[in-house]
């Protein structure tokens, strides 16, 4: 079973990334992970892509799509493989139908968890925390007991991140949304695509990505 996950943040794929690995034995590929572990074993590839990363600068498709390559050859794709962060341009995707043609590892399936991006800009932007202890708390996962008092230290005065700000929240995902959409479109064509609700709670989805794969 081949697969891609795709979702935005927030759209809860890390958790059901976990899930599919752990029910189906498929090795989850990340590309933080495949440049990390490419990087810390010196391959060619992985000191190439540091040069760029180092210098805070885009690694090149040939350097990234190499390295998607290199780990689409181990062994232990044999079985299936779930992508994960790769592809996110067109021309990646195309260089991995390439890739997996050569290989002969196609894809079966590109699951798409499909939420409201005012949900997650919901989701994404509750974390507030505690000036003076520093507890976490979520407008609508974790509030606290008494309203406008820490649980933990009972202090009055809470702030957001920066990173956990609506505005920024909103800007982060228009710069996925922008990114995801035209993959979207090249696998709905390819006749791949799968949608799965991600406005339900996490078991629906799960139970929903199951009725899918149970097809490969
Ligand atoms: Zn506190």
């Amino acid at each position: 079973m081949n697969l891609i996950l795709m979702g935005l943040p927030g759209a809860g794929k890390g958790t059901q990334a976990e899930d599919i690995v752990a029910k189906y034995k498929i090795p989850h590929i990340s590309t933080g992970d495949i440049f990390r572990a490419a990087i810390s074993n010196k391959t060619d590839l992985g000191l190439k892509a540091k040069q760029y990363i180092d210098k805070g600068n885009l690694v090149p498709d040939d350097v990234t799509c190499g390295i998607v390559k290199e780990r689409l050859s181990k062994d232990d794709t044999k079985i299936g493989y779930m992508l994960d962060g790769f592809p996110r341009t067109i021309d990646q995707a195309n260089s991995l139908e390439d890739i997996t043609s050569e290989l002969d590892n196609k894809l079966d399936a590109v699951i798409n968890i499909d939420v409201d991006p005012d949900v997650l800009v919901e989701r994404l932007s509750g974390r507030f925390i505690c000036k003076n202890c520093g507890a976490t708390y979520h407008k609508i996962y974790k509030m606290p007991k008494v309203n406008d008092t820490c649980d933990i230290c009972g202090g009055h005065e809470f702030y957001q991140r920066s990173d956990d700000k609506p505005e920024t929240v909103k800007n982060r995902l228009d710069v996925n949304i922008k990114m995801n959409t035209p993959l979207i479109d090249f696998y709905k064509q390819k006749g791949l695509l799968y949608t799965v609700d991600g406005n339900q709670n996490i078991d629906d989805v799960k139970k929903d990505i199951d009725k899918i794969l149970q097809r490969f």
